[in-house]
């Protein structure tokens, strides 16, 4: 490029700078931005400069007016600004073709690409804010069709407002046959947005028969839970299933039975799925029948709580139990009521264990942390009188990846102890 091309270039990037709007925080407010959390709260704003449009780009600024990144705007969230980069000014196709291609890089170095199922886009962890991306290696239940198919959640307006240039980034990196939208989850309504479901583009089998740990796991992307399967159990389902061998097993919020059935697989003795959805059962009766494990597992549909504390009226003993409950704090101000619900069913499951026996027991929720819950535990344990051997104590798997400065990415925990 000629030297006059160049200034000329330098001069319209500058002048699209100065153009850009931004947010310019409060004094002090840009630690955690710097420390590399990527959310603005509305209470940490100085000021909005040049009347940014609801999802579009603006330039985050300190107190001094020290640029610190670029984040995408949305004045009706209680979140005003999404960091998505700290050096490129744009959300447009280009900027998410780059950002798929490094999450897709990442999960090469764990992953099959061509077999097995990932979280491919992990939200704010792989810099694409409120972006959930689930990509299934597998084929058609009704056709037997090979293929990979996507399953999306588009969880801040900023997002939403790009999904035809989101579309044709994850067709040009992912090269999906098709791609099923899953924006249903209560976050939503916080951005403002309505839910939306439906295929986005190509075809989506109504089911599809996906490998996981040797095993084949039938995943509905359209009417599962959250994206069809919770990827994010995976390795933790396979170091659980190390302890299985000939033991009584109880799964616990079960869902479609990605414990209990690896657990039967191994040889576990006798498998009882407990989960108060009759769709996440009947696919669990479907998934041991696939896996040649049926005479061993049994489903029983109920309210988890009750459940236990029905075992423990029956005078039931297992050998093993697996906790897996939904998030119960949803929020800062729900912890203590969550903590109550965490420590309830871990007492019950205690009680229904022997010397020897094995607790799996976990926690997905981000407002619960480590500390929180390991207290949790041990006060469970002190309560019904027994104490425990940690064997593992756990997080998700690698393909959703945990970032520094951004803590809600350290979100899952799962510990494997032994009654003493
Ligand atoms: N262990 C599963 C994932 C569990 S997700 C796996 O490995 O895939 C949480 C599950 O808890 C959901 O299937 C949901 O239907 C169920 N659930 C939520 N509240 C419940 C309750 N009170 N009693 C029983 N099941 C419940």
């Amino acid at each position: 490029m000629c030297r006059a091309c160049a200034d000329g270039r330098q001069k319209a990037i500058l002048g699209t700078m100065s153009q850009m709007p931004s947010v310019q925080l409060k004094p002090k407010e840009d630690t955690r931005i710097r420390g590399g959390h990527p959310w603005i709260y509305d209470n940490e704003i100085a000021a909005i400069n040049g009347n940014p449009s609801p999802g579009s780009e603006v330039v985050v600024r300190d107190s001094r007016g020290k640029q610190l990144g670029y984040a995408l705007f949305n004045p009706a969230s209680k979140i005003q600004a999404r960091i998505f980069s700290r050096t490129s000014s744009r959300a447009d196709t280009a900027f998410f073709i780059q950002a798929f291609q490094e999450s897709l890089a990442w999960r090469a170095r764990f992953f099959d690409l061509e077999k097995a199922s990932f979280r491919a886009v992990f939200g704010e962890a792989d810099s694409v804010p409120g972006l959930i991306v689930d990509l299934f290696n597998g084929k058609s239940a009704s056709d037997g069709r090979h293929g990979r198919w996507l399953s999306a959640q588009f969880l801040s307006l900023g997002v939403d407002q790009r999904k035809s240039n989101i579309i044709e980034a994850l067709q040009k990196v992912f090269k999906p046959a098709g791609i099923m939208e899953r924006s249903d989850a209560p976050v939503r309504k916080l951005e403002g947005l309505e839910d939306s479901t439906g295929i986005l583009s190509g075809s989506v089998p109504d089911s599809i028969i996906i490998e996981e740990n040797g095993l084949a796991f039938s995943v509905d992307l359209l009417g599962g839970q959250k994206t069809g399967w919770f990827l994010d159990q995976r390795a933790n389902r396979a170091a659980a299933a190390r302890y299985a061998k000939g033991r009584q097993v109880a799964d616990i919020f079960c869902n479609q039975g990605g414990f209990g059935i690896l657990c039967a697989a191994k040889g576990a003795a006798s498998v009882v799925c407990v989960d108060s959805s009759n769709e996440a059962l009947k696919a669990v009766q479907e998934n041991a029948d696939r896996n040649a494990c049926a005479d061993r597992v049994t489903t029983l549909s109920a309210n988890a709580f009750d459940q236990l504390r029905t075992f423990e009226k029956e005078g039931k003993k297992f050998d093993m139990v697996i906790l897996d409950p939904p998030a119960f704090a949803k929020s800062r101000s729900s912890i203590p009521q969550a903590y109550r619900g965490y420590k309830e069913i871990n007492v019950r499951a205690l009680r229904l264990l022997n010397k020897g026996g094995i607790l799996v027991t976990c926690s997905c929720s981000h407002w619960f942390d480590d500390a929180l819950f390991d207290k949790m535990l041990l006060e469970a344990a002190f309560d019904c009188g027994k104490r425990f051997r940690t064997i593992e104590e756990r997080s998700q798997d690698l393909d959703h990846p945990i970032v520094s400065g951004y803590q809600e990415s350290r979100y899952l925990k799962v510990r494997i102890v032994e009654i003493l």
